[in-house]
């Protein structure tokens, strides 16, 4: 069942004033992190349901779908940001950089070198974020300091020009296990400090970490954007699609 406008806005409302109180409990400025209303599975229509109500942000993980519900946004209204967050295949790049603003799922060099191959074609730059593996089930993203320290490495040297370093995006374990989430997001955090001293010339900032289920937690390990998709449009229906 798709939630209704009025649901999607109260869920939002909740959102906000966990996060508030996250940022707050942890000494973090007010505003810090930002909401990604993740979109996955969900129809058009919620997306403009969670627009309407104020929502700029969304993220998507599959590109056909992203491109399809977009266009059919883009009829009503431009004033969004897509985020890409899934793992992305090399012959759906092309699709990609037309349609999102950010890819925060980067995990590989040869990605980064048809993001560029393909921004440069339609003379655009986009922002990417280096996934990070901290979670022990999840198999995306840079699997050590140094394969990610080369994808950076890589950008410095002038190879993706259309490239825009911004930060790191990571995945925490699917656990009950507290300490476990909390010791994945302090890694990602400890990770992105080293890299951000290795590499001054770019503003790595962004800190893509936190999910439905652990996005307090996230938030006290330092987050600056939370992806959320359950706890503002309900479960997804995989059968669906
Ligand atoms: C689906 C997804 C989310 C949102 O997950 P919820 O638990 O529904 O909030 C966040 N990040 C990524 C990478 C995802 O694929």
């Amino acid at each position: 069942m798709d939630y209704s406008k009025e649901m999607i806005k109260e869920n939002l409302l909740i959102l906000h004033e966990k996060i508030s109180l996250a940022e707050k409990k942890s000494g973090r400025k007010p505003e810090s992190v930002k909401l990604q209303a993740v979109s996955k599975f969900h129809p058009f229509t919620s997306v403009l349901g969670a627009m309407e109500c104020g929502q700029i942000l969304f993220g998507e993980n599959r590109i056909q779908e992203a491109v399809q519900k977009f266009i059919q946004v883009q009829t009503v209204s431009n004033r969004y940001e897509l985020h890409i967050i899934g793992s992305l295949q090399r012959n759906k790049v092309k699709h990609a950089v037309k349609i999102a603003t950010c890819i925060e799922s980067v995990d590989r060099i040869e990605l980064l070198a048809e993001i560029e191959k393909q921004c440069a074609e339609i003379n655009k730059s986009i922002a990417v974020l280096f996934e990070f593996h901290t979670g022990e089930e999840s198999k995306s993203g840079f699997g050590t300091i140094e394969a990610l320290d080369g994808a950076l490495r890589y950008c410095a040297e002038g190879n993706a020009p259309h490239v825009i370093p911004k930060g790191f995006m990571t995945m925490a374990p699917f656990t009950d296990d507290e300490s476990a989430v909390r010791a994945s997001f302090a890694l990602m955090r400890n990770t992105a400090d080293l890299m951000k001293k290795n590499y001054p010339q770019f503003d790595l900032s962004e800190l893509s970490m936190g999910m439905s289920g652990d996005f307090e937690i996230a938030i006290e390990e330092g987050s600056t954007q939370v992806r959320i998709g359950t706890a503002i449009f309900g479960e997804r229906d995989y059968s669906a699609k």
